[in-house]
């Protein structure tokens, strides 16, 4: 479902640009706009899903497809063996775009939480 007011949803749609690195039926993988590492791409559902919260059981395969999209980018990246994912989780968490989407961020040497 697209939520029209959703700058995620009108990418997915393809009625916004962006870089897409992967995709299949479920996720997208694009890079971010602001980037705040070597390497920082976006994991977004395809699905309109507001946040952690907002999954619900039968969205497991979803939150999979997140998951082993990562596994997948760190694998085929060079120099993203080593990667950090994030996701921001309401707004007080740094949430800004109420689309769920995992960072994907590699390319530098991180800090430990
Ligand atoms: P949040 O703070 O919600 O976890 O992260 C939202 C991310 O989306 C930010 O890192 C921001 O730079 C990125 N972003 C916001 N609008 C766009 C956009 O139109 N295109 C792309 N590629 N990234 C965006
Ligand atoms: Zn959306």
């Amino acid at each position: 479902m697209e939520f029209s007011d959703c700058v995620f949803c009108k990418i997915i749609a393809k009625k916004l640009p962006a870089t897409v690195i992967a995709e299949n039926d479920q996720v997208i993988a694009i890079k971010d706009i602001a980037p705040k590492a070597p390497v920082h791409y976006l994991i977004i559902p395809k699905k309109h899903i507001v946040d952690v919260q907002s999954l619900q059981p039968n969205d497991a395969g979803i939150a999979a497809a997140m998951v082993l999209m990562a596994t997948h980018l760190s694998k085929t990246l060079p120099g993203s063996q080593a990667c950090k994912l994030v996701m921001n989780n309401g707004a007080d968490a740094g949430q800004v775009v109420f689309h769920l989407h995992c960072h994907f961020l590699s390319g530098k040497k991180m800090d430990a939480l």
